[in-house]
């Protein structure tokens, strides 16, 4: 359970978490119309400071799921990097964090539209450290359930609502005995995973599905992208067929909350040497050097709490 103590983001004011309230006629609680974020900060402990990894991208990713449900947000980008900063120092954590701003349709309100209703922000914060393996390598299953289409339900965009078609997949890949689920555009490409984004190796080169076949539009897909073209390693954005996935050399999931976590097993059959693979390792090494700080080349994806 999400830990109930220290202080949240809640109706324009850093209030105590148990204070951070709302109705249950609320539109968002009612029809999921909300959109919201996962931002992870590390805490570096030799330099005692707490880095925020691309706070700002993220909140520029909340301003365009905003603009896609009609909303209008009553902070600007620049001032939820500021109010994120301000909670993190008041919470004074000293350990990795993870962030989840909310924007939602806060007016009490039954009625199935978007237009006209008030939009509210809040944002609460947890301590949180890996939360899948990232060292011995998941289990995926390819989810029988499909991905929300862009006609259906943007996938580009974190709404909260379609949050429900992740998690009848994940729900039903782990009673399975699967780690995770990866689901599949209504076509039969390959997608992402129910809350990270996907990357295989074929031939020594690193795929990743395009945003068109209804992914999210991943930050640390990014990352990941430009740490690869760094490192010297291919890359290619295609479509993937699901076949694909039981060919290939090396497979990850990447992602906000997972970080960079290996995949070693796809619907029982082994992904290459069934270990974790070597790009994949190198890949690993870096990110987690970059984001908690202790790589300077990456130090303009950081923001630091404590020092700002
Ligand atoms: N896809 C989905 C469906 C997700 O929920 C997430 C987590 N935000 C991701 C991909 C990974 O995106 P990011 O790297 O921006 O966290």
């Amino acid at each position: 359970a999400t830990e109930q103590s220290g202080y949240a983001y809640f109706a324009g004011a850093i209030v105590p978490f148990s204070e951070a309230k709302i109705s249950i006629a609320t539109h968002a609680f009612n029809y999921g119309t909300a959109c919201f974020e996962g931002i992870r900060a590390y805490w570096n402990a030799e330099q005692e400071e707490l880095f925020v990894l691309k706070l700002r991208e993220h909140y520029e990713r909340l301003h365009r799921s905003a603009h896609i449900l009609k909303m209008s947000p009553p902070l600007s980008v620049d001032e939820m990097v500021d109010v994120t900063v301000e909670l993190l120092k008041a919470n004074a954590f000293r350990t990795d964090v993870y962030i989840r701003p909310i924007l939602y349709k806060a007016d009490p309100l039954i009625s199935v539209k978007l237009s006209g209703i008030r939009d509210d922000f809040c944002v609460f914060c947890v301590p949180l450290g890996d939360y899948f393996d990232t060292e011995k390598g998941l289990h995926m299953g390819v989810s029988p359930w499909r991905r929300v289409d862009d006609n259906a339900i943007p996938a580009r965009a974190k709404i909260n609502g379609s949050y429900i078609n992740a998690a009848l997949a994940s729900d039903d890949a782990r009673a399975a005995g699967f780690d995770e689920a990866i689901m599949l555009t209504p076509e039969g490409h390959v997608a992402e995973g129910s809350s990270a984004n996907l990357f295989l190796v074929r031939g020594g080169r690193l795929i990743t599905s395009p945003v068109s076949d209804s992914i999210l539009e991943g930050i640390t897909r990014g990352m990941v992208l430009e740490l690869a073209r760094e490192l010297g390693f291919a890359t290619e954005i295609r479509p993937i067929d699901r076949t694909e996935l039981y060919v290939a050399e090396e497979m990850f999931l990447c992602g906000t909350g997972v970080q960079i976590a290996p995949v070693t097993k796809v619907d029982h059959r082994p992904v290459g040497s069934g270990r974790p693979g070597p790009m994949t390792r190198a890949l690993q090494e870096r990110f987690f050097a970059a984001v908690r700080g202790r790589d300077a080349r990456y130090a303009h994806w950081l923001t630091p709490v404590y020092s700002r």
